[in-house]
């Protein structure tokens, strides 16, 4: 199953891909973590991506895309992803089909993941993360404290400010959402409500996906 999950930030993506990734046995690829990373390890594309990502802006496409190559070239994902963040606007799309194609390699399906825009302000300045084990948790935005997992201090994304946040979903309303109707004119597109609890969403998207490729 080859499929991406679309969708504005905080829509609840990431934490479905985990889900989905282990139900159908495929690799969960971030672009968004894969950049984290390199900022966090100070490598010459960290240092490259990481003022756009301060400032809720796309990294260039070339950078992303020299990522995502490399990321997809490895041997676990030559029977299936879900992308979670990539493509982020149509030239992206457009090489990801051009790289698939070279490998004879097509997408099953597109989720497009459905949130309005005052829930997802509210879920992203709530978010806190565990560096250790990568869970997110809801806490008030001047709460944090430690993961009850394994006890280390949450941290919250600097670009989960409430101004960031903002920005960030104005370029997906500008740059993303036109993937919408790329993939609806590939036949590839499903929409799925992503307002409810985790189980409830996750089934809807598997249900989806099951159907996409029926
Ligand atoms: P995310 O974790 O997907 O919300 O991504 C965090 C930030 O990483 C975004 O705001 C962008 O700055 C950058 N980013 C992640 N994926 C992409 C992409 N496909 N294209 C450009 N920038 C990206």
């Amino acid at each position: 199953m080859r499929f991406i999950l679309l969708g504005p930030p905080g829509a609840g993506k990431g934490t479905q891909a985990v889900r989905l990734a282990e139900r159908f046995n495929v690799p969960h690829v971030a672009t968004g973590d894969l950049l984290r990373f390199a900022v966090e390890w100070k490598t010459d594309i960290g240092k490259l991506a990481k003022s756009y990502m301060d400032e809720g802006e796309l990294v260039p496409d070339e950078i992303v895309l020299e990522l995502l190559r490399t990321r997809l070239s490895r041997a676990d994902s030559a029977d299936g992803f879900v992308l979670d963040g990539f493509p982020r606007n149509p030239a992206q799309a457009d090489a990801l089909e051009a790289n698939l194609k070279e490998i004879g390699q097509k997408l099953d399906a597109v989720v497009s993941l459905e949130v309005p825009d005052d829930l997802i302000v509210q879920r992203l300045s709530s978010r806190w993360s565990c560096a250790t084990c990568g869970r997110t948790f809801n806490r008030p935005h001047d709460a944090g404290g430690t993961c009850p997992y394994d006890g280390m201090t949450l941290f919250q994304r600097s670009d989960d400010r409430p101004e960031v946040i903002r920005k960030r979903l104005n370029v997906f309303h500008a740059q993303t959402a036109p993937l919408i109707a790329y993939y609806e004119k590939r036949g590839l597109l499903v929409h799925v409500d992503g307002v409810g609890t985790l189980d409830e969403v996750e089934e809807r998207i598997a249900k989806a996906l099951e159907a996409a490729k029926a």
